[in-house]
């Protein structure tokens, strides 16, 4: 089996790239943003023949210039800059993906503080931030990065190079582990012949379908009956973290929505942390009006100097964030549990919990089934 044959195998496996549009997106900026899905697939930071920075630049530039300069000027709105002191583009290509993402994740923190930028008023401004900010977070999926892999001890397993167009190949599709290909083709050392490529699966080694004397692996069958609800998790978790200052899972049920958002909390950096990054990203921004390559080297490294010493969290922990989906499957927290703990969040009782359960499931509980159920969660899921 050839590579290119894998990758496109891996890719049908995980489905395409999507840019996330928030409701309430400016509509001109929503709809050049459609228009630049349909054309980006082919185009990387690499090639000449289709320069991602063009199409951006050609496609998204004079659309948010143009929104930028038709905002009022009471009270000021500020995107980071993007259409005053430099455009999108620009901005992307002298301060990168990451930074802006979390420029701009930081940015839309700060203004959803004001009264103004929660009214109806306001709302527009906040959507249409939301979506350059995830915009440029899928931007990241177009360059390759070095990933840190961690097993579910958090034990290092080793860095691994995410290729340049596609999303997560390199996961196994059931877990946060890397698959076996991608571990195959990312070391060099390991010997290519013929009959090892053909043992290698695009799942991780506990999840390989079958073993190598050719048994089903009663692991895989486990694990792929529930795979749905493990992906289901896994985006909820992703959309927590990425915008962790509100409940953000986007479940359509508001008690899941707030379990995700209370069960995350204590595992993501906390507001100091976020503030102290904001106010040294906002100095070195304050005192440059052009950011050449040396203020980029300066500011990513008081970014990483703030985030990098703690454990918290964020939206590119992907291999944590998938592990964290499959525990919560395999140990059977389903949305029901997750609505009982959300309620005992709010201190209310059991009898109080079955009589909530009831209203929003439309079926009948016992306080009796509610606190079995409660004892029963493992400790790591209930919110403290
Ligand atoms: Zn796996
Ligand atoms: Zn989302």
């Amino acid at each position: 089996m050839t590579e290119s044959c894998w990758q496109e195998r891996l890719i049908e496996a995980r489905g395409a790239l999507f840019i996330e549009i928030d409701d309430g997106c400016n509509r001109q900026i929503a709809e050049a943003i459609k228009a630049f899905e349909d054309e980006w697939k082919p185009y990387s930071l690499e090639s000449k023949c289709y320069p991602l920075m063009g199409l951006i630049k050609r496609l998204l530039d004079p659309v948010i210039d143009d929104y930028v300069r038709s905002l009022p000027s009471s009270p000021p709105h500020n995107l980071c800059g993007i259409g005053i002191k430099h455009s999108f583009s620009s901005l992307l290509g002298q301060i990168g993906f990451e930074t802006t993402y979390r420029c701009l994740r930081e940015n839309i923190r700060r203004f959803s503080k004001m009264d103004y930028f929660s009214s109806e008023q306001g709302n527009e401004f906040i959507a249409t931030a939301s979506t350059l900010m995830f915009l440029a977070d899928q931007l990241r999926a177009k360059r390759p990065v070095r990933i840190p892999i961690k097993d579910e001890q958090q034990k290092s397993r080793g860095v691994y190079k995410r290729s340049v167009s596609n999303f997560w190949p390199e996961f196994c599709p059931l877990c946060g582990e890397i698959s076996e290909y991608q571990a195959f083709i990312s070391n060099p050392n390991m010997s290519k012949g013929k009959e090892d490529d053909l043992r290698l699966s695009q799942y991780c080694s506990s999840h390989r379908p079958r073993n190598s004397d050719g048994t089903w692996n009663p692991l895989y069958k486990q694990a792929i009956q529930s795979k749905e609800q493990f992906d289901i998790e896994f985006k909820r978790l992703l959309c927590q973290v990425s915008q962790p200052h509100k409940p953000n899972t986007m479940s359509g049920d508001e008690l899941i929505d707030e379990y995700f958002f209370h069960y995350l909390q204590d595992k993501m950096p906390t507001l100091e942390q976020m503030d102290d990054c904001w106010n040294s990203v906002q100095d070195i921004f304050s005192e440059q009006d052009r950011l050449d390559s040396a203020t980029y080297e300066l500011m990513n490294q008081r970014i990483s100097e703030i985030y990098g010493t703690s454990n918290a969290l964020e939206r590119k922990d992907i291999s944590q964030l998938r592990h964290m989906a499959r525990r919560m499957v395999d140990l059977r927290l389903n949305d029901r549990k997750k609505r009982m703990l959300a309620l005992k969040k709010q201190d209310l009782n059991h009898i109080q919990i079955s009589a909530k359960l009831a209203e929003t499931e439309g079926r009948k509980i016992s306080s009796q089934a509610v606190s079995k159920a409660l004892n029963g969660i493992r400790k790591e899921f209930i919110l403290i």
